[in-house]
């Protein structure tokens, strides 16, 4: 039993009861009585219910016993009687009120939308006029919003740690898968380049060893020949080292372009019989140039690099007799340069990544099309210098075509 901290509800009830007790003792008729006793129970009730020490005595009682403060509780009045001076009852609560315990229905409207009511303490009040227990009860029927309520800020905080977690892991796979394709790339370039240039070698080394032959020595026209073959493999071991040497040049610094005033036209012919006269010759090659003789400021070098590498990818991935359009036209103030083929085409995926430094489509690492996947990266790089970009647009099977733009200056 505990009745400390009930100051102000004491003196309000004693105030009170004084009043009332007085009052029904002079009632005559029940029905006056009972309705007297009734808003006695309403007024005890509402001022148990109200007053701030209920809710102090609540809040230590949850504080010591560990509950959430944030729980509903309600009070249930279980006896009320109405004492004179010797403490005999002059009415009891009996007719009105029951003993039953709040979750069977107790008589006070109070606890009526409780559903899940445990009862935590009770308390019984005393004074001149009154003798008075009441209990009280807390509802755990919220506690589930309760405790979301109460974890939400760690809920929050767990998934912001769980998504922070994930997102780290999908960069590092990313860096990661990245890191993998790189080290793929440039050990197929060294396969690549080792395939490469070990034909070129190899060549050279039998053609040395032809001249060494006597029968050989004595034939000018073969000694003539095998002399032409190691100048012709020289020559082409020194754009392989060449294009290597240049690569990580073009990395450490920044492109240097030396532009000269040319006609255009004039200069893509030049690109195209030089191409031609160069082991092209076995393409069909149609030229539709309509810049109307107009002059450019482009990067001879560069420019013939890009043409060339375009027609010899042309040439190269072609498994029947090569047909190459090229277009020449202005778009928008811009030089608009269109290299079609009907060559093996490209498909979608590997379209993403031609440009980039040392891709080969997944053919192209098989040795069936020679190269070390520089030259289209080669080609983006110059249009870039240039201010330009290009593009491809290719169909397996059919074709592709390779669209070049540069601005006019
Ligand atoms: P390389 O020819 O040395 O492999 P490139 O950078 O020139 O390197 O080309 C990259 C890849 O693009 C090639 O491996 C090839 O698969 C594809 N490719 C380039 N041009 C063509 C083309 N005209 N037709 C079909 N595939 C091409």
């Amino acid at each position: 039993m505990r009745t400390d901290g009930f100051d102000t509800v004491r003196l309000l009830l004693r105030n009170y009861s004084e009043q009332a007790n007085k009052e029904i003792h002079s009632l005559k008729d029940p029905k006056d009585i009972y309705a007297k006793k009734k808003e006695i129970l309403d007024y005890f009730t509402n001022v148990v219910y109200k007053e701030q020490d209920l809710s102090e005595l609540l809040s230590s009682f949850f504080e010591r016993w560990g509950f959430e403060k944030k729980f509903k509780f309600t009070i249930a009045i279980i006896d009320l009687e109405m004492i004179n001076n010797d403490t005999i009852p002059i009415y009891q609560n009996e007719g009105f009120l029951n003993r039953k315990r709040p979750n069977t229905g107790v008589r006070t409207s109070l606890s009526d939308n409780f559903k899940e009511k445990i009862m935590v303490n009770w308390f019984n009040l005393e004074d001149n006029n009154y003798r008075f227990i009441f209990e009280y009860y807390i509802d755990f029927s919220d506690k589930q919003k309760v405790i979301l309520k109460e974890t939400s800020v760690f809920l929050a905080m767990s998934i912001l740690s769980i998504l922070v977690v994930v997102i780290i892991f999908m960069i590092t796979y990313k860096n990661l898968m990245e890191e993998k394709r790189l080290s793929d790339l440039k050990t197929d370039f060294i396969n690549n380049m080792t395939h490469e240039l070990k034909t070129p070698l190899s060549t050279i080394t039998v053609a040395g060893k032809t001249l060494e032959m006597k029968q050989i020595r004595d034939d000018d026209a073969k000694i003539l020949e095998t002399a032409k073959l190691i100048g012709k493999q020289s020559v082409h071991l020194n754009q392989l080292i060449n294009m290597i040497l240049e690569i990580s040049m073009w990395e450490r610094t920044q492109f240097q372009l030396d532009k000269k005033t040319v006609e255009i036209e004039e200069i893509m012919n030049d690109v195209i019989d030089s191409f031609k006269s160069g082991g092209g010759n076995n393409a069909s090659i149609y030229k539709k140039y309509n810049f109307g003789g107009a002059k450019v400021d482009l990067d001879i070098v560069y420019f013939t690099t890009l043409l060339n590498n375009l027609l010899s990818n042309a040439v190269k991935y072609s498994e029947k007799q090569p047909v190459i359009d090229i277009e020449g036209f202005w778009q928008d103030n811009n030089i608009c340069i269109k290299v079609s083929d009907n060559g093996i085409g490209i498909n979608k995926i590997d379209q993403k990544h031609i440009f980039d430094k040392f891709y080969r489509a997944s053919t192209g690492n098989i040795h069936k099309f020679k190269g070390l996947g520089l030259g289209l990266y080669y080609v983006k790089k110059i249009t870039e210098a240039h201010g330009g970009d290009v593009t491809v647009s290719s169909k397996p099977g059919k074709g592709s075509i390779f669209t070049v733009t540069l601005p006019k200056n």
